[in-house]
């Protein structure tokens, strides 16, 4: 479903230039759900924005179900960290659900039971008429969540999605990305700094190295489902995983300051 090919980004700055990616390779299979970690100034963002076609990569390529990318793919939806900037806050829910449909879907009707299937799987049916600012942040990333649902893509993309709000919702939200994964059947590459929540999340996570970045490590995340969020950590292999990848973090972090 993504394919990631040789792709490297260097910036052109005022002092000179800055190699964000290094030389970055990887696929996401159809339905897989990949978390993308590293330290932070990876080139995590720089990644994701050559995903979505927002930043031509300086060598390599991306491809989205086959297709290189050379424009915001019609098949990806984007989930952003700052909900209070990707909302518009002088439309309600649902208008801020709608706004991106009325390209894809010509008739009110479809966009009407669209809107109202994803406010149930988030759990804000009844919400529709209020206006983001009447909300809390969880239930404003909620409302984010639903937009790129009710926009039906192949491919969910989230950049630190749970930042911003505090830890007993990150985990309700946590939660809720398993449940419309799996009821959505969808492709998922989430993009996180925290290491619990990527192993919690993924089916595989990659580790990304200190800038210019390379792939330090892949790692299949073997854990059952339903994930929960009390057992699911206490197994010794969540540990294992975990502690892995810390490691590999940490290292690299060392590494930089050597
Ligand atoms: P991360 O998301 O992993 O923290 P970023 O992709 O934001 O990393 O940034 C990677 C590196 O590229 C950082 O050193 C950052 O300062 C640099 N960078 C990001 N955007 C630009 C830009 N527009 N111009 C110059 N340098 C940039």
């Amino acid at each position: 479903m993504l394919r990631v090919k040789g792709l490297s980004k260097t910036y052109w700055a005022k002092d000179g230039e800055v190699q964000a990616i290094g030389l970055l390779d990887f696929e996401v299979a159809k339905g897989e759900f990949v978390c993308i970690v590293g330290p932070s100034g990876a080139g995590k963002t720089t990644l994701l924005r050559c995903i979505t076609g927002l930043l031509a990569p300086s060598k390599g390529e991306v491809y989205v179900a086959g297709q290189l990318v050379t424009e915001p793919p019609a098949q990806v939806a984007v989930v952003f960290q700052d909900y209070s900037r990707s909302l518009l806050p002088w439309l309600t829910v649902f208008d801020n659900i709608a706004l991106p449909l009325k390209k894809k879907m010509k008739l009110r009707e479809e966009r009407r039971s669209a809107i109202a299937r994803v406010l149930k799987a988030v759990d804000l049916v009844g919400f529709d008429q209020a206006y983001p600012w009447q909300l809390s942040g969880g239930m404003q990333q909620r409302v984010a969540i639903a937009r790129a649902l009710a926009y039906q893509p192949e491919v969910l993309i989230m950049d630190e999605p749970f930042a911003s709000v505090d830890a007993q919702t990150r985990a309700d939200l946590e939660d809720l990305v398993h449940q419309v994964r799996q009821d959505f059947n969808i492709t998922v590459v989430l993009v996180t700094h925290d290491i619990d929540e990527s192993v919690y999340l993924g089916d595989r996570v990659i580790v990304l190295s200190q800038k210019p970045s390379r792939v330090k490590d892949i790692i299949t995340v073997d854990l059952p489902h339903p994930r929960d969020q009390n057992a699911t950590k206490l197994l010794p292999q969540f540990g294992e995983i975990r502690s892995r990848i810390l490691k590999e973090i940490r290292g690299c972090v060392v590494e930089k300051m050597v």
